[in-house]
């Protein structure tokens, strides 16, 4: 680990003034991504900016028919939340999938939006639900928010302060494990939304989290599992690495969807 100065903030206002001032600094929130990744000297800021403890950001509230959930909200919570239960069960079934008790005790929502990695777990749903990242600067939809793997809207200094998500109809969510991570070979989330079927696609796309629109489609016409028989993703946009080839996550993609479907049509 390179010497960095830490600097715990008192308000989310004092977090953008820190990175304001100091153009190398960076963000600590559950540090499950970011302590690594200073560890294996990756990464060299000259500040690390804690928002851990920052109440602003917390909290889980139900209001009409979204769910506003806080930036440093643990996935912990997600999963454990008798609101989050009722309004939006694949979301807390999503939050149970994420690592290990000890990642999801510390890992948080905006933490794991804001790094955007192509096999994590809340971009799909994030993208699935049509969901508002709330900024200390602005609201972004989550469909301009994704931008490649690894990469978001968000500007230099720019701190996501909470995410809204409409509640669906119905939806569901399944993953492929890896088995070593735990992170995703391949999830979909499936959404029967207000504006209509969404299926988003992680851990399996080159450029991070899809919508897989031919599925979309067919879901549309039908809402069954077998709606998706003949219908692939294109193996030329998926991730071919040593732990399975791009064929291999294109069929994965296929069975997680339906298993999701079934989750919902029983
Ligand atoms: C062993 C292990 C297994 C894991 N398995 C999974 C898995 O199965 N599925 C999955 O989805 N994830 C998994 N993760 C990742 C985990 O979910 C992390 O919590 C997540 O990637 C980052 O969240 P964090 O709160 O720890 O953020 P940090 O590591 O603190 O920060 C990550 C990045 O986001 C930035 N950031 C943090 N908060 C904000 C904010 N509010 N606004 C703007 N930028 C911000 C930071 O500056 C940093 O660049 C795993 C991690 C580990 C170590």
């Amino acid at each position: 680990m390179y010497a960095f100065e830490y600097q715990r903030a008192g308000s989310v206002a004092e977090a953008a003034s820190l990175l304001a001032k100091n153009p190398e600094a960076k963000l600590l929130a559950g540090g499950q991504t970011f302590i690594p990744t200073l560890k294996a000297r990756l990464a060299q800021p000259s500040h690390v900016v804690d928002i851990g403890r920052l109440k602003e950001l917390a909290g889980i509230e139900v209001k009409g028919n979204v769910v506003s959930i806080g930036a440093m909200t643990r996935h912990a919570e997600v999963a454990a939340s008798a609101d989050v239960k009722k309004a939006i069960p694949a979301l807390a079934d999503l939050a149970i999938e994420i690592g290990d008790q000890q990642v999801r005790n510390r890992g948080t929502l905006g933490g794991s939006v804001a790094n955007n990695d192509p096999a994590a777990d809340y971009p799909s749903a994030v993208l699935a639900l049509g969901a508002t990242i709330v900024t200390n600067q602005r609201e972004i939809a989550s469909g301009d928010f994704f931008q490649g793997m690894f990469s978001t809207a968000l500007q230099d200094g720019e701190i996501i302060v909470r995410i809204v998500f409409p509640m669906p109809k119905r939806a569901a969510y399944s993953k492929f494990h890896h088995p070593a991570s735990g992170y995703a070979m391949a999830g979909v989330f499936v959404a029967d939304t207000a504006n209509g079927v969404r299926v988003a696609v992680t851990g399996a796309g080159s450029s991070g989290v899809f919508l897989w629109k031919a599925a979309e489609a067919a879901l549309t016409k039908t809402f069954a599992a077998a709606s998706l028989d003949g219908i692939a993703v294109d193996e030329g946009e998926c991730i071919a690495d040593l732990h399975a080839g791009a064929d291999y996550r294109a069929h994965l993609v296929g069975v997680m969807a339906k298993r999701a479907i079934k989750k919902i049509t029983g």
